[in-house]
């Protein structure tokens, strides 16, 4: 527990810090709509390298590891300060959001001197390797194999949808190990480096033309032993874990942090202007905007209030899955309301007459539909509520 004045104080100099080295040229975002694209994500990676510096990509954990070291206390402040100084925030990583918290309850001591300072660092990349053909929402009947031979595993099978495998430089993996064993007894958690001999990745092509999706492929794939997380055969744990964190991740995005352009209202004022009282002038997009962000503001401080009670170590972990289900469903809305907003001009999809802006506010809103269905399904979600939250009959 930290001291009031502690806390003070560490607000002011968060709030310094963030002042003196967040760039200028991401501040406004009016501001930012008509900045060439690739300036922009040049200023965001610098944002980005100034917070792995001050270890504020993975505030929580030790600092031996790439984070900054701070209180649950400590870390609420940080994530106020930077939301009051309409900070972009980071974009969530498969490493630094799924498997590091794992890793770091988990992973062995030299697992954890070796990945995680990378992760903080945002040096390396990762992929999760979970999905397969025919193995997605029942994912325990996964069927890609490890096979120990000697010191090493050899891996064989495919997965499906990796998102970002042509890019990542590691994937957490599942792999079944024991095919005699029940279908959630069998399965270990692998770390598996990208350059390994034998792994392909062909990119999945969308409607849409080329996305971050990817199969993976392992023929003869070897493995060192020591890349197993957690015990054999009892990868499903961590895989559960893990999803949990991802689920609390998606839901986050619900909360309205993910600010990448425009918020809701600035799209809104920039859009349909204010009328005399400083009102939206149209009064149903009015009332659909306020609604979308008091349930924002709902979802924000309901998972704060979730935090605290896991913290006391109150609550379901389970409850990942409600804001998973409520945090995809209105950043839906909220690109649904988008849409609206920009009119004739939400529906661009390429070429002349569209600004950037709104071409990135279509692809956002079509990338939203995804968010129901990744880190499980939203049917999936509402079973495990049904299940392990309300505790109803089969
Ligand atoms: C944007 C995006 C990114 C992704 N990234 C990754 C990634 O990086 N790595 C990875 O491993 N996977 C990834 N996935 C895959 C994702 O985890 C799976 O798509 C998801 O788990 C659903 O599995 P499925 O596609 O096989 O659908 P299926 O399991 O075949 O389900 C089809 C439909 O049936 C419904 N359904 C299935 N079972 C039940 C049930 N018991 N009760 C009620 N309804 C049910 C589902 O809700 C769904 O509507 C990603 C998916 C998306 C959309």
């Amino acid at each position: 527990m930290n001291e009031p004045n502690e806390l003070e104080q560490f607000r002011s100099t968060t709030a310094q810090w963030i002042e003196q080295h967040y760039p200028q040229q991401l501040r406004s975002s009016p501001g930012a709509e008509g900045q060439d694209p690739r300036q922009l994500k040049s200023h965001e990676q610098d944002w980005l390298t100034r917070l792995a510096e001050r270890g504020f990509l993975a505030p929580s954990w030790p600092r031996e590891y790439g984070g900054a070291g701070l209180s649950s206390e400590q870390v609420r402040i940080l994530n106020q300060e930077l939301r009051s100084a309409l900070v972009r925030s980071p974009p969530i990583s498969a490493g630094l959001s799924l498997l590091g918290p794992v890793l770091l309850e988990h992973g062995t001591a030299e697992q954890k001197a070796r990945h995680l300072p990378r992760i903080a660092h945002n040096t390396v990349s990762w992929c999760q390797g979970y999905s397969e053909p025919g193995s997605g929402s029942d994912l325990a009947s996964l069927s890609t194999r490890a096979e120990l031979v000697g010191d090493e595993f050899v891996v064989n099978g495919q997965k499906i949808w990796t998102s970002h495998a042509d890019s990542a430089d590691w994937m957490f993996c599942l792999v079944r190990t024991d095919r005699d064993a029940s279908k959630h007894e069998g399965i270990s958690f692998l770390l598996i480096d990208m350059t390994t001999p034998g792994i392909s990745v062909a990119p999945i092509r969308l409607i849409s033309g080329p996305s971050a999706f990817c199969q993976t492929f392992f023929d003869d794939v070897r493995v060192p032993k020591d890349n197993i997380m957690g015990q054999l055969g009892q990868g499903w744990t961590l895989a559960k874990q893990l999803l949990q964190h991802e689920r609390q991740a998606l839901g986050s995005i619900g909360r309205g942090d993910a600010r990448r352009a425009l918020t809701l209202p600035e799209l809104a004022i920039q859009e349909m202007g204010l009328n005399t009282q400083q009102q939206l002038d149209d009064p149903t997009i009015r009332d659909r905007v306020a609604q979308c962000e008091l349930d924002s503001l709902a979802l924000r401080l309901t998972m704060s209030r979730s935090a605290d009670e896991a913290r006391a170590g109150r609550g379901s972990p389970h409850i990942a899955s409600m804001f998973k289900l409520y945090g995809s469903e209105l950043t839906n809305r909220r690109h649904e309301l988008m849409i609206s907003i920009r009119g004739a001009d939400g529906i661009g999809w390429e070429g002349e007459g569209f600004t950037p802006a709104a071409l990135r506010t279509t692809r956002q809103w079509l990338r939203a539909k995804g968010n129901s269905i990744e880190g499980g399904s939203n049917e999936i979600q509402r079973n495990v509520i049904a299940k392990r939250v309300l505790d109803l009959p089969e």
